[in-house]
C-alpha cells in the first residue's frame, strides 16, 4: 500500500534515535509507552532513562516499595499508570519474569489498554495490531478527509479499522511507530508540513484545504476549579506531610496537610474550618502566614493553591492527627505531587 510504504520510507529517513527504538525488550517498550501517553518525548525522555536505570528490568520493579516507584514517577502526572506498572511488574515477576508474547493475554494486564497492547505486541513480537493514538486519528483523519469525530464510539471503529487495513502486515512495528512519529513530527496539530509531505498528493484535507478541520472532535470535557489551601506545618525536627490514601488525583502520594474549600480561605476561615480542628483543636494558639499561590492545572481540573506556614511544637498535633514529621533527608524519598515539588522550589520565608 502506498500510504504505508510511504510512510516506512519517511520513518526511516527522519525517525529520532530514541533508546527505546533501540530494543524489543516488552518491559522497556511498556515502560517508554505509558511515559509517552500524555507526555510529549522531550518531557519523557529523561524520565524513562531515570526509570530504566533505577528498574532495568520487571524483577527490579516488582521488587520495588510503591513509595519508590512514585518517587521515580514524581512530575510526570496520572501517578495511577505508575501504580498500575507497579502491580503488573509483581504479576509478571510472579510468573518468572515472562512477559505475555500476544496481544489477547498483553490486555489482559491491568493498565494496558488496546494502544499500549497493540504497541508491545506489534513492536516486540511482530504481531500485526495497528496502534490507534491522537497522533493516528490526526493523520488518518486528514489523510482521508473523514469528519466522523474520533471521540465517538463509530469514530473510534472506523479508524480503527482504518488503521488495521493501513497496516503493514510485514513491518507491523516498524509501521506503528512510523505513523506516530509521522503524526509528531510532520503532520502536526498546528502547522504540519503539508508542501514538503510524502503523501500529499493523496491526502483530502490537503487537496480540499481543509487541515485545520481534522480531526473533528464533539466532547468537550469541562474543566472545574478546586481551592486547596495547603498548611506547611513546619516542626523542631521538620515538616509535617500526610498520606492521600482516598480515591481522588494523586492517590498514595504525600501531600502537607490540605483543607480544601469552594473558595479560597482566610486565616480566620482555615482555623475555623473542620480541617484544621481536627488536627490542633479548638484555641490552640498557632501563627499562620500566608506564603505563595500557584495555579496548576490538570487534565480535567484546576488546582488553585494558596499556602500557609505554619511554626508548631509537635506535641500541639492531636494523637489522631495522620501527620507525620520528616526530616529533611527522609523528604526527599517520599513520593510528592508535583505541585508541592513546585511551591518549594519556589518557596520563600514569608515576610
Ligand atoms: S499533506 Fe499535510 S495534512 Fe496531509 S498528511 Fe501530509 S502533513 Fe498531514
Amino acid at each position: 500500500m502506498v500510504f504505508s510504504q510511504n510512510l516506512l520510507k519517511w520513518y526511516n529517513d527522519n525517525r529520532r534515535p530514541l533508546p527505546w527504538r533501540q530494543t524489543k525488550d516488552p518491559y522497556c517498550i511498556w515502560v517508554s509507552e505509558i511515559i509517552l501517553q500524555q507526555t510529549r518525548v522531550d518531557q519523557g525522555l529523561p524520565y524513562y532513562e531515570a526509570f530504566i536505570k533505577k528498574f532495568p528490568n520487571v524483577e527490579a520493579l516488582a521488587k520495588a516499595s510503591e513509595n519508590e516507584v512514585l518517587k521515580a514517577w514524581q512530575g510526570l502526572g496520572y501517578y495511577s499508570r505508575a501504580r498500575n506498572l507497579h502491580h503488573t511488574a509483581k504479576e509478571i515477576a510472579g510468573r518468572e519474569g515472562v512477559f505475555p508474547s500476544h496481544y489477547s493475554e498483553i490486555i489482559k494486564l491491568k493498565g494496558i489498554g488496546s494502544y499500549t497492547a497493540a504497541a508491545i505486541s506489534s513492536i516486540c513480537f511482530n504481531e500485526p495490531q495497528a496502534v490507534v493514538d491522537g497522533n493516528v486519528y490526526r493523520v488518518l483523519s486528514r489523510y482521508h478527509g473523514l469528519s466522523e469525530p474520533v471521540d465517538s464510539s463509530t469514530g473510534k471503529k472506523i479508524f480503527s479499522k482504518l488503521a488495521n487495513n493501513a497496516l503493514d502486515w510485514h513491518n507491523p512495528g516498524d509501521y506503528n511507530q512510523a505513523i506516530m512519529e509521522f503524526g509528531a513530527l510532520h503532520c502536526t496539530p498546528n502547522n504540519p508540513k503539508c508542501t514538503s509531505c510524502c503523501i500529499k498528493t493523496k491526502c483530502v484535507a490537503q487537496l480540499s484545504n481543509t487541515v485545520a478541520s481534522y480531526p473533528v472532535k464533539t466532547k468537550k470535557v469541562k474543566s472545574v476549579d478546586r481551592y486547596f489551601n495547603y498548611i506547611m506545618i513546619r516542626g523542631d525536627k521538620g515538616t509535617f506531610y500526610q498520606k492521600r490514601t482516598h480515591k481522588d488525583i494523586w492517590q498514595n502520594m504525600y501531600e502537607p496537610l490540605l483543607i480544601e474549600s469552594k473558595k479560597h480561605l482566610s486565616k480566620n476561615g482555615i482555623q475555623n474550618s473542620e480541617g484544621w480542628l481536627s488536627v490542633f483543636g479548638n484555641g490552640a494558639e498557632i501563627k499562620l502566614r500566608r506564603s505563595d499561590s500557584i495555579e496548576h492545572k490538570l487534565t480535567h481540573q484546576t488546582i488553585k493553591a494558596r499556602f500557609w506556614e505554619a511554626r508548631i511544637d509537635s506535641t500541639m498535633l492531636k494523637g489522631t492527627s495522620r501527620l507525620v514529621e520528616f526530616k529533611e533527608p527522609e523528604l526527599k524519598k517520599i513520593p510528592i505531587p508535583r505541585l508541592i515539588e513546585r511551591y518549594l522550589e519556589c518557596y520563600s520565608e514569608p515576610k
